[in-house]
This record gives C-alpha cells, structure tokens and sequence, in this order.
C-alpha cells in the first residue's frame, strides 16, 4: 500500500477535525429529520446544504469533480452514489445518505440508512431494517475494534466476522471501501470492510479513518448506472451504508462525526471513546 508515510496526523490536527465532523453529523440529523414517504431527494440534499452553510462550513460532496450535491441519496438497489433529484421516496424505502463537510480545511464524511415505514409491507420493511441493523452494528465492531487493533486490517476482520455472525447470508461490497481523511475527504490508507491479508498501515495516534460497510440482502455484484455515478446492485435486492470518521489519539478513540463521540455506538463493545484533548 504506497503512501503509508505522512497518514498520521498530530493532535492539533486530530482537534482540527472536531468541528467538520459534528458539522457532517447536524446535516445527517436534518436529513433523518425530513426523510418520509412523499419527500424528494433533492429537499434531503437541500436540508443537509442548509445546516452546512449555516455552520459556516462547505459540502466536500461539491468539491469532488462532476459532483454538484451536498449528499448522495440512496434508493433501494442502490447501494451507494445515488444523485438527488426529483425522485420522490416512497413508504418501505431502504434510503442511504452519505454527506461530509470541510470546516477551515478539514473535512468530516458520514452516512446513515434510513427504512421509511410501510403498514402495507411489513415483511419487506423487517427485513430492511434487519440490513439497517447488521450493517450498522458491523460499522461499529470495526470501530470498536481500532480501540486495540495493531494493523488496519484487523478492523476489515472485525467488520466481516459481525456480519456473519448476524446468521444472515448478506453480501459485502468489494469494489468499495473507506479510507482516510483529513485535509482531502478521501487519503490513503484504503479501509477495507473485510478480512484482507496485508495488514496495512500500524494503528496509532494520528490515524483518521473513514470507516463505512456497504452490505446487501443478496449478491455484491454491482453496476453503474447510465448518470455514470448510482451505484446499484445488479440482482436488485436492497443495500445500506453506514459510515462515520474515527481519531486514534493518545487517549484511545474518538467517532469524530457522532455527536457523543460513539458512547452508545461502542458501549455494547465494552469501549469507551475518550474526548480528543
Ligand atoms: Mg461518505
Ligand atoms: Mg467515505
């Protein structure tokens, strides 16, 4: 893996990276706040741009080149990409939105899944919400796991074993995985959602990860869509993405882009974060 020089970052950096994060945090609570059956994407994405200007900070979606979006909204066999538009979400919707913000030049980037209710489909709604879950425990376990792993790859492990141990035959997406970040949204070193045999990158204080599990009900064959950016998968059962930045430092580890830092999130790992000094 090239460029393992320079990934780490030190503490004041690491307190740089605070306020981007709880910044990407609000704009997902604005989004989870609106998002109901009748609601467009585009009103999620304008919601998220709202509370980034307001902090005074810049979407990092619109920095990447061909993005003119705050968020990427996610739509049922849509995994992840998904653009805004007028699509307008209907009840039992499987809904994943991935949003970041760069604050004095350090950027945050998270996501969350959201299953709209469906009286009609209540099958369809548990079995989206067991996804929802899953994938968002396995996010957590790779969290957790950082707390005392000593290579990067060990949180993969940690990500995959979760899953599977849910007894669901889920698939995990390959072709996508998380990374680091700091200055730029997207930095070396690749963080993988599985287990991997490099070992990766030492895991110290100074390293800032994008930790984010993109799983699905069946197959983790994916294709492009025609806007050249929705990724989907290619047997149309349903994906969530979950995603949230994380600081080793010093004292242990931080979930910079939850507001209690990852209290709850960890808690069932028996690990607590500690606040960055
Ligand atoms: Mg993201
Ligand atoms: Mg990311």
């Amino acid at each position: 893996m090239a460029l393992r020089r320079g990934i780490y970052k030190t503490p004041a950096q690491l307190r740089a990276m605070v306020e981007p994060g709880l910044i990407t945090a609000a704009a997902l609570e604005a989004v989870c706040a609106l998002a109901a059956p009748g609601v467009t994407t585009e009103e999620l994405d304008a919601a998220a741009s709202r509370v980034i200007a307001d902090r005074g900070a810049r979407s990092n979606f619109q920095l990447v080149r061909g993005y003119r979006h705050t968020v990427c909204a996610s739509v049922n066999e849509q995994v992840v990409h998904g653009i805004p538009g007028p699509r307008v979400l209907e009840p039992g919707d499987i809904v994943s939105i991935d949003a970041g913000a760069e604050y004095k030049g350090w950027n945050g980037d998270s996501a969350i899944t959201i299953v709209l209710p469906d009286t009609s489909r209540p099958e369809v709604v548990a079995e989206r919400e067991a996804l929802s879950r899953v994938t968002e425990r396995s996010l957590w376990a790779g969290i957790a796991s950082l707390a005392t792993a000593r290579q990067l790859n060990e949180v993969g492990a940690a990500i995959q074993a979760s899953i599977e141990a849910s007894g669901h035959d889920y698939g995990i997406l390959r072709e996508y995985v998380g990374h680091g970040i700091g200055r730029k949204m997207h930095e070396s070193p690749s963080v993988f959602n599985y287990r991997v045999s490099d070992p990766g990158p030492e895991v110290r204080p100074g390293l800032v990860l994008a930790i984010e599990p993109m799983v699905v009900i069946g197959s983790d064959a994916t294709f492009v869509e025609d806007d050249g950016w929705t990724v989907s998968t290619i047997d149309g059962t349903a994906g969530s993405h979950w995603e949230h930045s994380v600081a080793v430092h010093d004292g242990g580890v931080w979930v910079l882009t939850a507001p209690d830092g990852g209290v709850a999130g960890l808690a069932p790992f028996g690990v607590r974060p500690v606040p960055i000094g």
